[in-house]
């Protein structure tokens, strides 16, 4: 199957190709990032996408069962006993009628795509398989990443799963994500924690890679993007087929909003979809980079010919002022997202829209979509708050289908819940100095009681 599939340089000027089996990180000519390209017309593709009903009732075969693979056909880079799958994308598209007054839709409108149910519990586990059946096919024994978030997380939850692949860790002595951390270490993963900050990890991670042939599973791989496009097929699924009118995502290192787009130009090209939603991708107010770059400077997509130069001016004015990404939505805190020309790629095909929303509005969504029983974690609330601020600016109408994609789980990142649920006034206002939270309209309070049950009972009646 190898020869239906190769590498291939985004920039139309370059263009140059590279075999499948290459790892690399970026096109070595031009720096520009790589796509995985098929061959479609020598692959056998369905004609529809009912087609992949019939694998639900092969649930017992890992292949049918995973929400990845079952979709292969569309993600034909890997013979089908080279995959490798612990069963990722178990996940949910669920009707949230009780918080599209919230978001200002019509009953009905409003669905929440929640990638909390993946093992790791972050859509993350989507890309990892597509990137570790890539680093299987190449031989490596050993993957590395630097991250202390969702990424690091699902590397070493498919290494334990596994058994194929030894999970090594980097990890800075700065910020460490606390909960996500924990995960790393209980499924076993090598975790190094360096002296320095993220960027160390990072610029560490890659030596070490080059220096020992290690596998890198860093944000550019385009295998964890190909994997990455099965969420919109699932999206797809939930909907009986029907695209919706819009994807609301947030947009970190923008991996997702760069594989919805590849997936909605793939399933066009394929005949198999009529009518393309339109993409949003929002960033935190502290973590702002997209937003500022399309709207501010109006770059584009400009079809591949993206103008380096306002990127460049943008990061250098960065450096200058030091403006460093700050948000309590941690896993989108990323001030310069590598996969910035695939997403400007989405927006382009897509008619999509880019939106900053603040801390305190992520929060605030967060909370209300924790009410519909699903929990999620700071960043995939941005998708909630983005879809509410498109629709107040009447972007969105309340008659259109909104998918939200929840990225992570409610547990990933508990901290910033309970403080908003717990804290008042100053005590919260000094929680989240960092952060530009100081309400908590919202909040579910906890309701002191004294030990006798005439006060625990007065509580529960009186609520707090
Ligand atoms: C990684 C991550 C994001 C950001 O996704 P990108 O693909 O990097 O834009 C958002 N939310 C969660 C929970 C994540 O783990
Ligand atoms: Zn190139």
């Amino acid at each position: 199957m190898n020869d239906k599939a190769f590498q291939r340089c985004i920039d139309p000027d370059c263009a140059r190709t590279f075999d499948l089996l290459d790892v690399l990180s970026k096109c070595p000519d031009c720096g520009n990032l790589l796509d995985v390209i098929y061959d479609w017309e020598r692959l056998d593709v369905p004609g529809s996408l009912a087609f992949f009903e019939e694998r639900w009732a092969g649930r017992s075969r890992p292949l049918d069962f995973s929400g990845v693979w079952r979709f292969r056909e569309l993600i034909p880079f890997a013979d089908p006993d080279q995959v490798l799958t612990i069963g990722e994308g178990q996940t949910m598209l669920k009707r949230a009628d009780t918080l599209a007054p919230f978001v200002g839709l019509d009953p009905g409108n409003l669905f929440l795509q929640y990638e909390g149910l993946n093992l790791s519990g972050s859509f993350k586990d989507n890309g990892m398989t597509g990137a570790f059946t890539h680093a299987r096919m190449t031989g490596a024994t050993r993957a590395a990443c630097a991250s202390t978030g969702n990424t690091s997380a699902s590397l070493a939850c498919f290494a334990a799963a596994s058994g194929l692949l030894e999970a090594i860790i980097f990890v800075g002595s700065g910020k460490i994500a606390y909960g996500k951390l924990s995960q790393a270490l209980d499924y076993g993963g090598r975790t190094v924690q360096i002296e320095g900050d993220f960027d160390d990890a990072m610029a560490r991670v890659q030596e070490a890679c080059d220096q020992t042939g290690m596998y890198l599973m860093n944000s550019l791989n385009p295998f964890r993007l190909e994997g990455q496009k099965a969420i919109m097929f699932r999206v797809l699924e939930g909907l009986g087929w029907q695209p919706p009118d819009w994807i609301v995502v947030p947009g970190g290192n923008l991996g997702n909003s760069s594989a919805f787009g590849k997936a909605f130009i793939e399933l066009e090209q394929l005949g198999l979809i009529d009518r393309v939603p339109r993409i949003a991708v929002i960033n935190s107010t502290g973590a702002d980079t997209l937003a500022r770059l399309v709207n501010d400077e109006g770059l584009e997509w400009n079809d591949g010919r993206v103008d380096d130069a306002v990127i460049d001016r943008f990061y250098a004015r960065m450096d200058e002022q030091d403006r460093r990404a700050r948000t309590v939505a941690s896993a989108i805190e990323i001030n310069r997202p590598v996969n910035l020309k695939k997403c400007l790629r989405t927006l382009d095909f897509t008619g999509g829209v880019v939106r900053a929303v603040p801390d305190q509005e992520i929060l605030d969504a967060k909370a209300m979509v924790g009410r519909c029983g699903i929990g999620c974690e700071p960043a995939s609330a941005a998708s909630v708050a983005g879809a509410r601020t498109l629709r107040r600016e009447g972007i969105i109408e309340p008659g259109e289908r909104v998918a939200c994609i929840l990225t992570g789980h409610l547990l990933k990142d508990p901290n910033a819940t309970v403080a908003y649920h717990s804290l008042e006034g100053d005590e919260l206002a000094d929680q989240m100095a960092d952060f530009e939270v100081k309400t908590n309209e919202f909040a579910n309070r906890p309701v002191p009681a004294t030990n006798d049950l005439d006060s625990i009972l007065k509580a529960i009646e009186e609520g707090g």
